[in-house]
């Protein structure tokens, strides 16, 4: 039986695995709903939720299978999604622009540039912003790198939030201060070459 780790008032998350790998499901008690933010590749974290008394919305960080592939066993009121995830994903709410939500204090779905995979959702919630694996760089002729413009994107929109704490995915230190990751990503920003669309990785 799954015993999420409490993280915070109303926030938990159902650890991520590494064999089968299943990344982290965030929750988040709303009043309302419960929120989970990814819902991994195991069938039983589908079957936790599904056991749940409040109606279950969740959002989808990007289309990768370890944070989608359990999302046919949830029985959930809404599933969250942008427009490339869904292409996988086959079902779900297109997320297009950023939402607010009244069901926890702070509780914003929004999109997320990145690198690591195209149509990212982060979603924000008390002084936490769940972001999977979006400050991970995509690849490019074989070489971990940034798409610059995508990066650039990424930092305003970073900016942009209330959070302390941005959450990654599939990291045991997995809250990391806002304000030192856009300084960490100002400074890949900063190496990129004149004229070059993409800053490789080190
Ligand atoms: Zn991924």
């Amino acid at each position: 039986m799954l015993a999420p780790e409490r993280i915070a008032d109303g926030i938990s998350r159902i650890p991520a695995k590494e064999e089968p790998l299943s990344a982290d499901v965030w929750l988040i008690e709303g009043e309302r709903f419960l929120w989970a933010y990814d819902i991994g590749s195991l069938p039983e974290n589908a079957e936790y939720l599904n056991m749940q008394a409040k109606p279950v919305c969740c959002v989808l960080s990007h289309f990768h299978l370890d944070h989608t592939a359990a999302i046919t066993k949830l029985n959930a009121e809404k599933i969250y999604l942008s427009g490339n995830t869904a292409k996988y994903v086959g079902f779900g709410e297109v997320v297009n622009e950023d939402i607010w939500f009244d069901d926890f204090p702070g509780l914003h779905i929004f999109l997320l540039p990145s690198s690591h995979a195209k149509g990212s959702l982060g979603l924000e919630a008390g002084g936490y912003a769940f972001i999977g694996d979006a400050l991970c760089p995509g690849f490019k002729a074989g070489r971990a790198a940034y798409n610059a413009g995508v990066l650039a994107d990424e930092i305003k929109v970073l900016r942009s939030l209330r959070a302390e704490f941005l959450v990654v995915s599939h990291e045991p230190r997995f809250a990391l201060r806002r304000a030192e990751v856009i300084a960490e990503l100002e400074e890949i920003y900063s190496r990129r070459g004149k004229n070059e669309a993409y800053i490789a990785a080190e």
